[in-house]
């Protein structure tokens, strides 16, 4: 059973800079490719690409331009998103311009808000005057929450407070509202105002955000509220779906303290974790801390991808049961595993482990970052671990996987999603405690703080992911007193440490090594040996059955047909034989390349044959899943047959 760790806090992201041999190309990318990118999607002004219309239908609720609503009752939250991302990318990439189209949108949002404070450009313009009148599928809690998340990052990045206060009032409506007797059971269908009215809390210090947020929790599971909603005189029916409400569906089979397996909509769930985390953390509540505790063994343990891809069924985007991992109809989506990082982000910083980054970076560095092309400009919603072109046809298991990233997505919460978490990957890295700083992730950089009551500049470098090389210099303004402590993942081997050049043996506490940090000036060396390996999933997850896949450090592996021709399942790999790593400049811009011996079925028989496959030994060759589909489109696969 975890403890408290109560001081962690994150360091700020205006107080760093990241430098990294590996992210720096995916935060250029952020800020020139899809920041820009995804804007012009937003106002409708990419050629072929389905339009989004969501700067349309703020405007229309601004009153600046007639016409209908079109999109999906959520469509703001891709603008919410994207004010979130750019104020994120304007906190290490400073742009005037950006800045100033930031602020226009942010004006467009504030005349879309009603007197009242509500904001939703649906309900506004199709239900003018109507409010939280279908909470289950209406979604203008989740759509206030990305509003909120993007005005507190908008305000800590840049100081300004007009969207904040803005949506402070908006806030300050739920909180009425909720609280009143004919809502006073009601819960989000979809959370995330959760976890953005916790990050209000935290930038205003207002008690009764928190307490909104805590009731949010508590009520779930509690309360038949949304089963009986399409019954009352309020409700608007905008999805018309004649199912049944399932609770399992939206994380309210049982109070949330009960529950003892992940359910339902692995969006939700893991927003909603993100809240329990922030609210056990806030309360010192054991009890939320338990259940936190409790389902993040369940989806680590039971129902998540290799690849840290979670909510396996295509149909309702959800979890489904223990092992149940198909690869080839994986759902997966990107914006789950951002959600995952989130979660485990908040654990590590409540509780002060570090196997909760081991599968924060797991999410970060495989599904995320598949989510988007190596140009920035295409997207994954769906992040199968096996693709064969032409076996996704409509109306089939497999309808949702697509062997192409697309340009953009009629429900397009995946792009916006990723970009915002990318750009805000410092708040991953390290840190600060009350005598303490802590690396959680390799990732280069200039990081500002303080130690105790002294100021300190963390300069971090590093080759990961590529190798196991770490070196931190740490100054302060006058003599350190504390620890720095250093996670050490679990796929790390041979690790040495040195403190100013001497060897150093460091005390190992909940997955973290700590050295102690004395004078005003420290380097620590950090190496580390990163073998790929094979890994094999449990039996009782029958699509890896008799497969194994290939993992580098936290990067895990596939095979693709540009490298080694159609028909992967023939192929089968040798666990005898030894794998060898290559780094290859040309190949993806730039990767570490694996190979392993193994051989390829031949077939010259029918669909069936009494007679089995002739074997040929061939070389097998594997690249990082997280650049997959980015040549010409073909086959992939993670999970490989053993060589019998
Ligand atoms: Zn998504």
């Amino acid at each position: 059973m975890a403890e408290f760790e109560k001081t962690l806090s994150a360091i700020p992201l205006k107080d760093l800079k990241i430098d990294d041999s590996f992210w720096n190309e995916r935060l250029r990318l952020v800020t020139e490719e899809m920041i820009p990118y995804q804007l012009d999607s937003l106002c409708d002004r990419v050629p072929g690409a389905p339009p989004s219309r969501c700067v349309r239908n703020l405007r229309i609720a601004a009153g600046l331009e007639e016409g209908r609503f079109e999109g999906f009752v959520f469509q703001d939250t891709d603008l919410a998103k994207w004010l979130e991302a750019v104020a994120y990318s304007l906190s290490f990439k400073p742009d005037r311009e950006l800045e100033r189209t930031a602020d226009e949108m942010i004006d467009l949002v504030i005349k879309a808000q009603r007197e009242n404070g509500y904001l939703n450009s649906y309900f506004s313009t199709l239900y003018p005057g109507r409010q939280f009148c279908n909470l289950k599928e209406g979604h203008e809690l989740y759509t206030a929450g990305h509003f909120i998340e993007a005005a507190v990052a908008y305000y800590n990045v840049t100081g300004k407070d007009r969207f904040l206060k803005a949506m402070c009032r908006f806030a300050d409506l739920i909180c009425q509202v909720f609280h009143t007797p004919e809502y006073e059971d009601a819960v989000p269908g979809h959370e995330e105002i959760e976890l953005a009215l916790m990050r209000l809390y935290e930038a205003t210090g207002r008690e009764r955000y928190r307490r909104m947020a805590y009731d949010f929790v508590n009520r779930r599971g509690t309360t038949d509220y949304l089963s009986r909603e399409s019954s009352l005189p309020r409700f608007i029916d905008v999805w018309h779906d004649r199912n049944p409400y399932i609770p399992e569906y939206g994380q309210a089979q049982a109070p949330v303290r009960e529950q003892k397996t992940v359910e339902g909509h692995a969006v939700r769930a893991l927003y909603l974790l993100s809240a329990m985390a922030d609210l056990a953390g806030s309360y010192r509540d054991r009890g939320l801390l338990d259940a936190c505790e409790r389902l993040y063994e369940n989806v680590t343990q039971r129902r998540m991808y290799i690849t840290g891809g979670v909510g396996s069924s295509g149909t309702l985007e959800r979890f489904t049961a223990d092992f149940d991992l198909p690869n080839d109809s994986a759902y997966a989506e990107s914006c789950a595993s951002a959600a995952l990082a989130m979660f485990c982000k908040r654990m590590a910083r409540v509780t002060g482990e570090a196997r909760y980054m081991d599968t924060a970076e797991l999410a970060l560095y495989n599904t995320v970052l598949a989510g988007t092309a190596m140009d920035g400009k295409s997207f994954f919603y769906v992040n199968p671990l096996e693709v064969v072109p032409g076996f996704h046809k409509p109306a089939t298991d497999k309808a949702h996987v697509e062997p192409r990233r697309r340009k953009w997505f009629g429900c397009a919460c995946c792009p916006p999603n990723i970009a915002r978490t990318i750009a805000s990957l410092g708040e991953y890295v390290l840190f600060r405690g009350e005598d303490e700083l802590r690396l959680n992730l390799f990732i280069g950089g200039i990081y500002r703080t303080r130690l105790g009551d002294t100021d300190v500049v963390v300069n971090v470098r590093s080759v990961f992911p590529q190798e196991g090389v770490v070196n931190v210099r740490i100054w302060a303004r006058g003599p350190m007193k504390g620890r720095f402590l250093i996670r050490v993942p679990e796929y790390a081997e041979s690790t040495s440490f040195t403190v100013n050049d001497e060897p150093a043996k460091p005390e190992y506490c909940r997955g973290y090594a700590a050295l102690e940090l004395s004078g005003e000036k420290v380097e620590i060396d950090f190496s580390f040996e990163m073998r790929p390996k094979l890994v094999y999933a449990d039996p009782r997850v029958t699509a890896d059955a008799g497969k194994a896949a290939v993992k580098r450090g936290p990067l895990v592996y596939c095979l693709e047909e540009a490298d080694n021709g159609p028909g992967l399942s023939a192929l089968a790999i040798d666990p005898e034989e030894p794998l060898t790593e290559e780094f290859e400049l040309s190949l993806l811009s730039g990767c570490v390349r694996v190979e392993a011996l193994g051989t390829r079925d031949t077939w010259e028989a029918g669909l069936y044959s009494t007679r089995p496959p002739d074997k040929r030994p061939c070389r097998l060759r594997f690249v990082p899943y997280c650049f997959w589909g980015n040549r010409r489109p073909g086959e992939m696969t993670v999970w490989v047959r053993l060589k019998c």
